[in-house]
């Protein structure tokens, strides 16, 4: 049975997909800094199938301990998507040091120490999947998030390297790349900028969870053998 580590899966994007992938019979491990409603309610209803547990991305000794638990409770993990992340907004010359470093150390450094914690006993299962949660911005670039922009490109750069490493080992290693979702990240977007991103969007609308999860899907799926070091945008069209 397929094992898949979801990071930051409490809320927004990462809640939508453990949801997307407990209804396809896909056992979910994730972790966020705080506990949710929705993380106790998939306990309740998901009990063996599901594990939770609150500890922050960076956090080096509560990652390796929760993985090995991970292990324990539900099996090898063979799929690892990349979710948690933060995001910072404003002008870089307004931006203090340590905006800089609370969004390169959850986004990029967390990332990397996870991944490398994860990869090592997935080369030796010959299949695995990682899939990267970027971002549009982090390839059109966004006045006021050049840092959390930054952090992005970073990631892809990482998808497509780490993609080299692990492909001998069939581990594909993908990026998705969303444009503008609702979630509680966007929720600092003023009426008036909502309304210039969807006038920009040929479909006329913001993405949900479930757009991207479709996309997730697909990467994480038998169907997606032969896709690897890609950079998969979803965003409506914004970014066409
Ligand atoms: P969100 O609603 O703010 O959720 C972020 C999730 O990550 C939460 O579960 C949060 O839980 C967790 N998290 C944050 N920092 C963490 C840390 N240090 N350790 C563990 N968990 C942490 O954001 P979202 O919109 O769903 O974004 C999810 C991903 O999609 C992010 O990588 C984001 O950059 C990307 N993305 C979002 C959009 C968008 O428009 N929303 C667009 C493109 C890409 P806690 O706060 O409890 O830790």
């Amino acid at each position: 049975m397929k094992v898949a580590l979801i990071s930051g899966g409490s809320k927004g994007l990462g809640a939508g997909l453990v949801d997307s992938f407990l209804e396809r019979g896909i056992k979910v491990a994730t972790f966020s800094r705080s506990a949710t409603e929705k993380t106790e309610a998939w306990q309740k209803k998901y009990g063996e199938n599901f594990y939770f547990e609150a500890l922050s991305l960076g956090d080096k000794p509560a990652c390796k301990q929760y993985i090995q638990n991970v292990q324990e409770k539900l099996g090898d993990i063979n799929i690892l998507i990349n979710n948690a992340g933060v995001a910072h907004t404003a002008v870089l010359a307004l931006s203090d040091d340590d905006a800089i470093d609370r969004v390169i150390d959850t986004n990029l450094k967390g990332t990397f120490y996870l991944t490398r914690l994860v990869c090592r006993p997935m080369l030796s299962l010959g299949w695995g999947r990682i899939i990267n949660i970027s971002s549009i911005v982090g390839l059109s670039g966004y006045r006021g998030l050049s840092i959390y922009s930054a952090t992005k490109a970073g990631l892809d750069g990482f998808t497509r390297s780490l993609a080299r490493e692990l492909g001998a080992r069939n581990i594909t290693v993908n990026s998705v790349a969303p444009g503008y979702l609702t979630t509680e990240m966007t929720e600092e977007i003023n009426e008036k900028q909502r309304a210039q991103i969807i006038g920009r969007t040929p479909m006329g609308r913001m993405g949900t969870a479930q757009d991207v999860a479709g996309a997730v899907q697909f990467l994480a799926s038998e169907e997606a053998d032969f896709i690897t070091g890609q950079v998969l945008v979803v965003d409506g069209g914004i970014g066409a």
